[in-house]
Parts: C-alpha cells; structure tokens; sequence
C-alpha cells in the first residue's frame, strides 16, 4: 500500500513524504479511504499506531482555511494526548496555508486560551471539562463543525466524561463527520457509536 493510492491533495502527499511517512500504517490504510470520503469511522487503534495522522489527514485535507470557524473538533482524555495530538496536527496542517489549530485543556488559567479563541481557529484539540467550559462561557462555538474525533474514546468514558462528551456532541451540527478511536470497545463504546455515527466504517485491525 501507498500514500499515492490515497485520494491526497498534491500538497499533503508533499508533506507526508516530508514527514517521512513512505506507506500508510494498517490503521490509516483501512481508516483514511473512508474518512477523506466525508464518512464516519469507527477504529480500534492503539497508541503508536498511527491513529493521529488517519484522522489528522483527512481533518486538514477537508477544511477550509479561508473560512475562520471552529470546523475540527478533538476530544482527548488527558492534557498530554491533547498536547501531543495538536502537535501532530500541526506538522500535517503545513500542507495548507495559515491553518490554525489550538489546544484547550484544563489546568491551566483560561484567559490566554480566551484571547486565543477570539482571533479564530480551524481546529481544536482538548479535554472535555474544559472545552465544556468554553462553551458555557460561549468563547467557543462549534456551529459550523465538520469534523468531530474523539480520541482514546474508552479512556474518556473510564475518567467519566461521557456526560461531558454527550453535551459537547450536542452542541454540534448533526451533520457533521464524526470519527471514533478507542482501544478497546466495551459497550458504552458500541453505544456512543450508535447515537451519534451514521453506518460509520469499522476499522479492526
Ligand atoms: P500515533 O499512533 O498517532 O501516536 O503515531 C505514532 C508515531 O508514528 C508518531 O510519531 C507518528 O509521527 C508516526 N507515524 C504515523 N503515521 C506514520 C506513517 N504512515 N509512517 C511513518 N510514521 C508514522
């Protein structure tokens, strides 16, 4: 398999090989056709598998930068995944010109990532509580999401933020794109699935 059979724009193939990304991992190859045709995915996927870059592609590749609104969303159980995901993405979005992409986690003092938030973003990474948070306070506002992740779903259900993740969901368009990765999947996982994906492609690997 190659990146080449993907349906990449020319700059994002230009960016992988300068990541040095030769070929797609299991999990991008199975999750990536789906994802950049708009579809749901649901994913079992481990750290180290390359999981942020089959939903990082696809987020960059579908969003438009002249278009100043929230348009990714991903939801993380920790500060240091969130932390390490808005890297990720940032090294995939130099495929796009003036991409700007913010990470919103607990923690820390919330008035840096306010003034932040009001010079606009395409994308956001963080923690539930958090971005709860931020749009209670309405410095956030995910009306013209396209793309929503929630990454290491069954962690986030086990440091129980389901309640925080369903009321996030709610406040997103129901059309959106809405891409699910978790290790493992109990339950609550099939169910988060049920309710908010449609015929999402179901990546085992
Ligand atoms: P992740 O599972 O998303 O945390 O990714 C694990 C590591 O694999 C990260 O350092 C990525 O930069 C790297 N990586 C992801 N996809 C590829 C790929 N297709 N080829 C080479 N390295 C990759």
């Amino acid at each position: 398999p190659s990146f080449s059979q993907l349906d990449l724009s020319a700059p994002m193939r230009a960016n992988l090989e300068k990541l040095g990304f030769d070929h797609p991992t299991p999990v991008q190859e199975a999750a990536l056709p789906p994802a950049l045709a708009g579809g749901d995915v649901i994913a079992q996927a481990q750290t180290g598998s390359g999981k942020t870059a089959a939903f990082g592609i696809p987020m960059v590749e579908r969003l438009d930068a002249s278009s100043f609104s929230v348009q990714g969303l991903v939801l993380c159980p920790t500060r240091e995944l969130a932390d390490q995901v808005a890297k990720s993405l940032r090294e995939l979005a130099r495929a796009k010109d003036n991409v700007k992409i913010i990470a919103l986690c607990g923690g820390v003092s919330i008035g840096p990532q306010i003034g932040s938030l009001s010079h606009g973003a395409h994308i956001v990474v963080g923690t539930p509580g958090r971005i709860q948070d931020h749009l209670r306070k309405g410095t956030l506002r995910l009306g013209r999401l396209k793309m929503l992740v929630l990454d290491e779903a069954d962690r986030m259900l086990d440091m129980g933020f389901e309640e925080a993740v369903e009321s996030i969901i709610a406040e997103t368009p129901g059309k959106r794109q809405t891409l699910m990765f978790s290790a493992t999947w109990p339950k609550a996982i099939r169910g988060l699935s049920e309710r908010y994906q449609t015929a999402p492609a179901d990546v085992r690997i």
